[in-house]
């Protein structure tokens, strides 16, 4: 029984428009297959409220019999005597995907009954999805203590836990970390662990017009969060006493409209003309930034520089990507994650030039925080 990760992205029409998650766990459902394992796979998919059809993992099931080259089952529950019976008619080397799990509440409650329910379909239980690995869920971490002594990670969860030890436990240096994104409150955590861990720490997208409302500057309508200005002050006062080398934008590029028609002029950070708000990293911060990161040795990256969904302000997450790809040719490990940034390093086609993408957001900035994961500590 494997836990895997199947919450992609659909269309209107269900079709899955990316399906990473889905191709990440291939190798422990291939590797399963090909030592005549019966194999079940469960996963959540969305935020059902009840049995939504629309959220139903039957969507998934064609997809993921091409990419196995086999007819995978479809269970239409993940429990009860029906599913029971469909487990028992597997052969070996066949896959039997169950309905998703979040179509019962005790799911996300972590409810002990249902992860018994759940774990009497199995002799072996494997957890391979590493995006709701910070979750105490049912099938994340509660129904390991049914199985004591068959209970295992996955290979795309070793790999994904391997990457991030290589980069916090024994980093090669200088060691730098890349956070943007829209807004300081979600990553205050990681953001202050890493000022112990890193050489460099450089902030971009939103999050930045907060910091540079902190040193006095006069950002116009820019994102701003009001109530974190005095910890965007401390963070900068840390970062000094640590001896980190915290790096924020120096220019912007803004525009007077959120949409592309936008007018657009570009200013120092601390200068962003009134009516205007700034949506990209500027030419000179893109220098500044790329400069560190091509001498740096291990490099993390979490969180766009700017609106980058939009061409007019995709530019500096597009430099900030390229100096990750080059840095990384000259032997850096770099390691992207975070939905927004992994969307980035595809848009602009750089999946094959980094060391490692990862298929969690929440997960990878917990175990970056130093938080230990339920669906980790369960297996360990
Ligand atoms: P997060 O989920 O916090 O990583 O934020 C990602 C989002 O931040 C993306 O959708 C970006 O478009 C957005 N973003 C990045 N820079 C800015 C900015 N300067 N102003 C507004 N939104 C931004």
């Amino acid at each position: 029984m494997v836990r895997v990760d199947f919450n992609v992205p659909l269309d209107e029409n269900f079709n899955i428009t990316d399906n990473s998650r889905i191709s990440a766990a291939l190798p422990t459902i291939n590797k399963l297959i090909s030592d005549g394992a019966k194999v079940i796979l469960m996963s959540h998919l969305g935020r059902p409220k009840g049995e939504e059809e629309k959220f139903s993992l039957k969507h998934i099931v064609n997809h993921l019999s091409e990419l196995l080259n086999i007819s995978v089952s479809f269970s239409e529950n993940c429990i009860g005597e029906k599913t029971k019976r469909e487990v028992k008619n597997l052969q070996n080397g066949e896959v039997l995907l169950l309905e998703n799990l979040r179509f019962h509440p005790e799911e996300k409650k972590g409810d002990l009954k249902f992860s018994k329910q759940l774990s009497e379909l199995a002799d072996v239980y494997v957890n391979d999805a590493f995006g709701t690995a910070h979750r105490a869920h049912s099938s994340t971490a509660i129904i390991a203590q049914f199985f004591p002594n068959n209970k295992y990670f996955g290979l795309l969860l070793k790999n994904e836990i391997d990457s991030l030890e290589k980069a916090l436990r024994d980093p090669k240096k200088p060691f730098t970390a890349i956070i943007g994104g829209a807004k300081i409150s979600g990553k205050i955590d990681v953001i202050t662990s890493l000022l112990n861990k890193v050489d460099n720490l450089i902030i971009g997208g939103g999050m930045a017009y907060t910091f540079a409302k902190a040193m006095g500057g006069n950002i116009g309508n820019s994102l701003v969060e009001n109530d974190k200005v005095d910890l965007a002050k401390s963070i900068i006062k840390k970062a000094k006493e640590v001896g980190v080398n915290l790096l924020l934008p120096t220019d912007s590029v803004n525009a007077d409209d959120f949409n592309s028609n936008a007018n657009i002029t570009n200013s120092k950070i601390t200068n962003v003309p009134n009516g205007f708000m700034g949506l990209d990293i500027g030419e000179e911060s893109i220098q500044l930034f790329s400069d560190v990161i091509q001498n740096s040795k291990t490099i993390i990256w979490n969180g766009p520089m700017g609106v980058f969904e939009m061409s007019d302000f995709e530019k500096g997450t597009k430099m900030i990507g390229e100096a990750i790809c080059k840095s990384t040719e000259n032997g850096a490990f770099s390691l992207i994650g975070g939905g927004d940034s992994v969307s980035a390093i595809k848009k602009f086609k750089m999946e094959d030039k980094v060391s490692y993408i990862s298929t969690g957001g929440g997960a990878m900035l917990e175990y970056l925080e130093g938080k230990e994961l339920p669906g980790v500590m369960a297996i360990q």
